[in-house]
This record gives C-alpha cells, structure tokens and sequence, in this order.
C-alpha cells in the first residue's frame, strides 16, 4: 500500500484551517484522518478511528490539554474539525484507576469531559486513544491485518511479520476493558510502532501526524506482503447449472423469503432493499465447494456484526427456467436462517440475564452461487454499506483462506458485539418512515404530478423510480430528489421499453412494491367525426400503456409474494365526460375498469389497485397559457378558474402527491377512487 501523503497538501491543510481559528495538530489530524479514511482496504463505513493530543481553550479561555479523537459514526474521508471532539485528557485518564466501569458510565464519563458541550459523542473506542502516551493516534481495520489476525495461529503470525515492531493485544470487546488491557500491553513493550488488535484491526501511532500515518501504511504493507507468499489455491469451484437465473428473475424471489409478515398490522411487511454485486473474486468465493464452512465462520472484525449480522445467507445456484425450484429451496434456506438467528439470541440473550431486546433475525448478506451477493437493508443506503463489508469480507476471507484457516470471534463474542448498547447507538435510534424498505416506481415522473408524487413517497421513505418517456426530464427531477432516486427512460406504449425499464428497477432495488401508474396524455375531438387513429393513439397510452405497467408490476409483486399496490392517475372524464373530450374519456373510463379487475383479480395476493381522479391542476396537460385561455373565454379570473370547486380552493400536484401516499398506506383498501379536483357533485362517483 502506497502513502498518500504530500507535503504541499498537508501545508494547506495547515493554511486552511488556521484561518478557521484551528491549529496545526487539529488540521493535519484531518488530513490524515481523510487519508485513511479514503482508502477502502483500511476503513469502511466508519470503521476506525483516530485522535490527537494537543492543547485547546476551554469555555472560559483557560488553556486545556486536550484529546480531540472521532466522534462516533463520523465519516474520516469527509471528516472536518468538529468531527473530532476535544476532551479534557488528564481526567480521562484517572478513569484508568478505576477497576471497572460500566458502558454507560463511560459515556457518561466522556459526555462530560467534552470542551463543547454540544460536540458529537466520541468514539467508543475514545479511552484507548487516551491510555496511549502518543500525541498521534490511528486505528483502522485494515484488510490484510484482518486477514492474519483472523486465523487460529494468528499471534503468531504476526510476531513473524512484524518482527518486534507490533505487539498483538488478545480479543477483548471495545470499550473500557478493552482501553485498560492495550494499555498495559503497550507499557510492556514501549518501543513498538503500533498495537496489533487479535481479530479486530490495527493501532499506530506517533509524534506526529506523519509519523503515525506513515507506520500505518508500512505495516499495511508488510502484512500485505505476507499474504502474497506461499498461497495455496483455494475454493475448489462446485457444478453448478448450464444455464443460471439472471439477477432479474432472481431479485424479487430473494426479496420475498427476506421479507417477514409485521406482527402487528395485518397485511404489513417488513422488507429490505437489495445491492447486487459480483466480480471473479465474489463468484470465486460463492462458487466454493466449502463455502458453507468459510461464510459461516462469522465477521472479519466485530465492527460489521451490526451491518452484516454474523452469517450471510447462502441459497442454492437458481437454475434457469426452475425458479419453482429455486424459491422452494430460498425459502426453506431463509425460514433456517431465521430459526438460526432466533436459538442464537435465545442462547446469549440467557447468558446475559435475558436483558435484550431481539433485532430483526432476517440476513442482511445473501450469497447466491452462480450469481454473486446481496446487501440487505431497510433502504438503499444501507443495503450498499452491508455490500461494502460483505466484499471485504470476501476479500480478507480469501487471502486469510489461502495462508491458513479463517477463523472469528466466538459467537457469543459476536452476541456481546452485536447487542452492545453502545454500537445499537451508531444505527440511530430515528423512527423509520412509514414506506421504509419499500419500491415505488412512478411513471410519467417528469411531469409535474409524477415528480410531486416521487418526491412525496422518497419522503415517506421509499426508494423511488422515475420512469418517463423524456429521460432527460426524469433525470433532472431524481436529481432534484436526490439519495438513490433512479431515472430511467420508459415508453409505456412499448411493451419492450416498460419491460426493459422494470428489469433495470429490479437490479437496481430488488423488486417493486408499489407503481404509480401516471403518464398520459389529452387528445380532444369531437367523437361522431374524430380520426379513429388518433382515438387509437390515446387508447395506446391511456389504457394500454396503465395495462403493460400493471402487468409488468404483478409480475414481480407474485414473485415476491408480499403483496403490492397498483394505483392509477385516472380522470374525471372518466365518470363526467366533457365536450369534444372522448379521445380522451374513453380509455380513462377503460382504465377506471382496469383498476378496479386488478382489484378483482389479485386482492387474494394481497396486491391492491387503487386510482385517483383529480382535476384542474397546473401541469403539462393543463399550460399556464391554457388556464389564461379558458378563464378568458369563461370571463373570470385565473385563480377563480382554477378554485372553480365546491372548497373555492386551487388544487395543486401536491395534493394528487398526498391522495396517492394515502392509498398507499390504506392496507385495507382496494377497488377504491379518491377524488382530488376540489369538490365537483358533477365529478363525484356514483
Ligand atoms: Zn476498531
């Protein structure tokens, strides 16, 4: 592994931060925090964690000596000054008289030796970085560290690597007896350049930034090294099916035997976001004749217990054209998992005085021969970052596989890590939004109701799919959306492009839960004398175009299995034709049909159809210049056209937004027309 260090970088680093009122120690803190942070083979996902001992001025202006260190979840690639909170140093340091002290007190300990009272809670592992004498501190959960530690003869190993410039401290879980026990190793051995952490990572430090930077990336390297020389092969390659399932057929199998039933409200499910990954080195791995053994080893480093869980989920090769099969076996392979997980707590959670509440026992690592794996998670974020560990899993595995034997913590280690309050803490404690874990895919989403009604269920918490005929439109507002909001181009009068548009959202998701049927367009005429071509035409977009989207959506939801929800931009026209207005009524009254034989047919699947018929909004159907247009012609106002309702009130593409979200969260209601024109007894549904 290469330094990234440079001179003229770290100097403006400096520049920059003194005219921000921070000092140099603090400044190149940062940088090299960003440093490692930036590099994935040493820390991932908040991972590690880094401190400097330096002297700052309290509230009162009286100089401190201080010990800025990480703040808890900080990002260290992105990490600024207030990213690393001072502490008063001295009196952490008393704490190391005491003979014990709970999790809770040191938190409380620490929240109390803060110089600002307001700073981010300081890392868990804050102690350690205060035991140290050095004024540098640097803890990553490098790779190929994680790769010797985690063996059976690990010490040992590393004693030959490192050839007396580390010493190993054995596994204590982080924390106050963790800090106590690195100490006095290191008092032991006072010359070493860092402390080798058993199957947990690595410390190094130094006088300076530089210093403790720079023994980092040369013990990375030597370890690195090591793991080059006398490799065996490995993962002897199992038969697997001439033909597999592609991810897309595969995605929503796997996205329904991880989802479970909620307990409380009927008709609710838990379910998880899915992130695809695959390379030579993930099918090497998944592909292994033993990686029943080797994947169910547990962690690579106790940190990722609370992304990855212990065990990843491993289902059979899904041959193509037997997915019957394939979902049979996925399911038994996760009820297994589930049953697994759930002894597992019961065992620990006896252990411990019956003092834990269960986390949810659904994997969030799935391992699919042929294939490649799955992160799991309440949303996409979270999905990614159980992606990230589980490929860095497979990376340290295999090299730690071809010099020796994996082998992790204990698994009640790993219960002792995973129902530690203090890393509970690090996945928030926010309440999750009512669509958390769920597909929305909206079409006609470059338009104005499309777009409000995307952003309004993004900010109910589903992960969004704009899909429109203008991909450029559709971009621009996922954009303005942001987080993983997917814009796709989709042309709902080709069966092939929506076919082609769902694929993309089940790669990209890992199934759908719920459609917003939307785009459309007016045609006028009057009907005894209108071009049956044009009538044609509407019928293409404004019913078939609703059919292919419904049809392409009930495909996925049946393969999931969790039920869904279909819900239709109908039209007042459909139940108050207007004048000249059938080109355009006629399918809406076609697809006001639709819904309610969507309804009909799938309610046993627990799929619900659903539709709206709004009026009278600003958007593409209905210009600015075609509202000036017919007030005109009508002799009022714009805004007395537009409020022309029984409430006297402008609707707006928000309120279709909110009337969509609602039948979305209406679990008992299906065949169902919501109207949102203001109040129109012609309009009403009768
Ligand atoms: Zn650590």
């Amino acid at each position: 592994m290469k330094s990234a260090w440079v001179d003229s970088e770290a100097q403006t680093a400096v520049e920059h931060y003194a005219r921000h009122g921070v000092g140099e120690d603090l400044a190149l803190r940062v940088y090299t925090t960003r440093l490692l942070g930036r590099e994935p083979r040493l820390v991932l996902h908040g991972g590690g964690n880094t401190s400097v001992k330096t002297t700052l001025l309290d509230l009162l202006g009286d100089e401190v000596a201080a010990l800025c260190v990480k703040g808890s979840g900080a990002d260290m690639a992105e990490i600024e000054p207030a990213g690393l909170p001072a502490l008063r140093l001295e009196r952490l340091r008393k704490l190391r008289a005491r003979e014990a002290l709970s999790d809770e007190e040191m938190v409380r300990a620490q929240r109390a030796n803060l110089l600002e009272p307001t700073a981010p809670n300081p890392s868990v592992e804050t102690l350690l970085h205060a035991f140290l004498p050095h004024k540098f501190v640097d803890h990553t959960h490098a790779n190929a560290i994680l790769s010797l530690v985690d063996q059976p003869d690990g010490e040992a190993i590393c004693a030959e690597v490192f050839d007396g410039r580390t010493t190993v401290v054995p596994y204590v879980m982080p924390g106050f007896a963790l800090a106590k026990t690195a100490a006095a190793v290191y008092e032991a051995k006072p010359e070493v350049e860092g402390l080798i952490l058993h199957k947990h990572g690595i410390f190094t430090f130094g006088a300076s930034a530089r210093e403790a930077y720079e023994r980092m990336i040369a013990l990375v390297t030597l370890a690195e090294e090591r793991l080059k020389k006398s490799r065996r092969a490995v993962f002897a390659t199992v038969q697997l099916p001439q033909a597999v399932a592609p991810i897309e057929t595969v995605a929503p199998i796997l996205r329904g035997v991880c989802s479970r039933k909620d307990e409380r409200i009927e008709g609710d499910w838990r379910r998880l976001i899915l992130e695809f990954r695959s390379d030579p080195a993930i099918l090497d791995f998944v592909n292994g004749a033993e990686v029943l053994r080797y994947s169910q080893a547990g962690v690579v480093t106790p940190d990722h217990t609370i992304r990855t869980k212990n065990w990843p989920l491993v289902v059979p090769a899904p041959e193509g054209g037997k997915l019957d099969d394939f979902k049979r076996a996925a399911q038994a392979a996760a009820q297994a998992y589930v049953e697994r997980y759930q002894g597992y707590f019961a065992r620990h959670n006896a252990r411990v005085g019956e003092r834990k509440i269960a986390l949810d026992p659904l994997p969030r690592v799935v391992l699919v021969p042929g294939l490649g794996l799955f992160g799991l998670g309440r949303s996409k974020k979270d999905a990614r970052i159980a992606a990230d560990l589980a490929q860095c899993a497979v990376e340290v595995v295999t090299d730690a596989e071809a010099i020796g034997r994996f082998e992790s913590i204990s698994e009640a280690e790993m219960f002792d890590m995973e129902y530690w309050s203090l890393e509970q803490a690090k996945l928030g404690a926010a309440a999750e939004k009512p669509l958390a874990g769920q597909i929305a895919v909206i079409t006609g989403a470059g338009g104005t109701i499309g777009a409000a009604t995307a952003k309004a269920f993004a900010a109910a918490g589903a992960e969004v799919a704009l899909l429109d005929v203008d991909a450029g439109a559709a971009r621009a507002r996922a954009n303005a959306i942001g987080g993983a909001a997917l814009a796709l181009k989709c042309a709902v009068t080709d069966a092939a492009s929506v076919n082609a548009a769902f694929a993309r959202v089940v790669e990209m998701f890992g199934g759908v839960d719920i459609v917003i049927s939307n785009a459309g367009a007016a045609w006028q005429g009057r009907i005894g004398e209108v071009d049956e071509e044009l009538l044609r035409r509407s019928f293409e977009l404004n019913f078939y175009g609703h059919q292919r989207v419904a049809q392409a959506a009930v495909r996925i939801m049946l393969a999931q299995g969790t039920g869904g929800c279909l819900l239709f931009n109908v039209s007042k026209q459909a139940v108050n034709p207007g004048p000249n207005f059938g080109p355009y009524g006629l399918p809406k009254a076609a697809t006001l049909f639709l819904v309610r034989q969507y309804a009909v047919d799938y309610g046993a699947e627990g799929i619900r159809a659903n539709a709206v018929n709004a009026d009278r909004i600003r958007s593409g159907l209905l210009t600015d210049a075609f509202v000036a247009e017919r007030a005109a012609a009508r002799g009022v106002s714009e805004q007395d056209y537009l409020s022309g309702n029984l409430l006297r009130r402008e609707v707006t593409a928000e309120d279709v937004a909110q009337a969509f979200l609602h039948q979305a969260l209406e679990l008992k209601t299906t065949g169902d027309v919501t109207t949102v024109d203001g109040g129109n007894i012609a309009a009403a549904m009768r």
